[in-house]
């Protein structure tokens, strides 16, 4: 059985980047619509006892839409704190950015351009490779890297209802200040 997480930060926590009302909506009906049609399709799936990162890698059809959609979730939540501006990355994460695309704008305007080009719902993923670079990659509907074999270290809901209450048609504003809520030292501890 899967759980509900709870969030590190009160539902108002992330304002004004992302408002109590979404915290709210989101968390607490779409994610717990996810987990709870999870919980109600594993019994006898041969899957029930496995942690919920293998249920994403070895499901297929309903378990693995809700399943990804709990995991997808789970990162998008616990990656945040309240906003800061001139939020940037620090330690492991920002050695391998600097390495990999020069410096942080460089992989802000890369993940910023695959984030608003995304047609329809899904998420942008920043994950590691089984060799150690970071990639970006647009995942549709439940998609996360990890059935690749990727570590995924941090992502965007590109779903409407992330942003909608707040932004509206405005992807690209959503986007924009997402990087002010970010907590990097979470992004670290998801580098093994
Ligand atoms: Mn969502």
């Amino acid at each position: 059985m899967e759980k509900l997480i709870t969030l590190p930060y009160p539902d108002n926590g992330l304002e004004p980047v992302i408002s109590a009302q979404t915290i709210s909506f989101h968390h607490g009906n779409h994610l717990q619509t996810y987990v709870n049609n999870l919980n109600n399709a594993l019994p006898n799936s041969g899957l029930e006892n496995l942690p919920l990162t293998e249920i994403v890698k070895q499901s297929t059809g309903a378990i693995f839409n809700n399943a990804g959609q709990t995991l997808n979730h789970n990162l998008y939540f616990l990656q945040f704190k309240s906003p800061t501006e001139n939020n940037s990355p620090q330690g492991k994460i920002a050695s391998l950015i600097d390495t990999q695309y020069g410096n942080f704008d460089q992989l802000k305007k890369q993940f910023t351009q695959q984030s608003t080009t995304l047609f329809g719902s899904g998420w942008v993923w920043l994950s590691l490779t089984k060799d150690n670079k970071l990639e970006i990659s647009q995942e549709p509907n439940a998609q996360n890297p990890i059935t690749r074999g990727n570590t995924p270290l941090l992502t965007i809901d590109i779903w409407e209802h992330a942003y909608y209450l707040d932004y509206q048609n405005k992807r690209a504003e959503y986007i924009n200040n997402f990087w002010k809520i970010i907590n990097w030292d979470v992004i670290n501890s998801r580098i093994a």
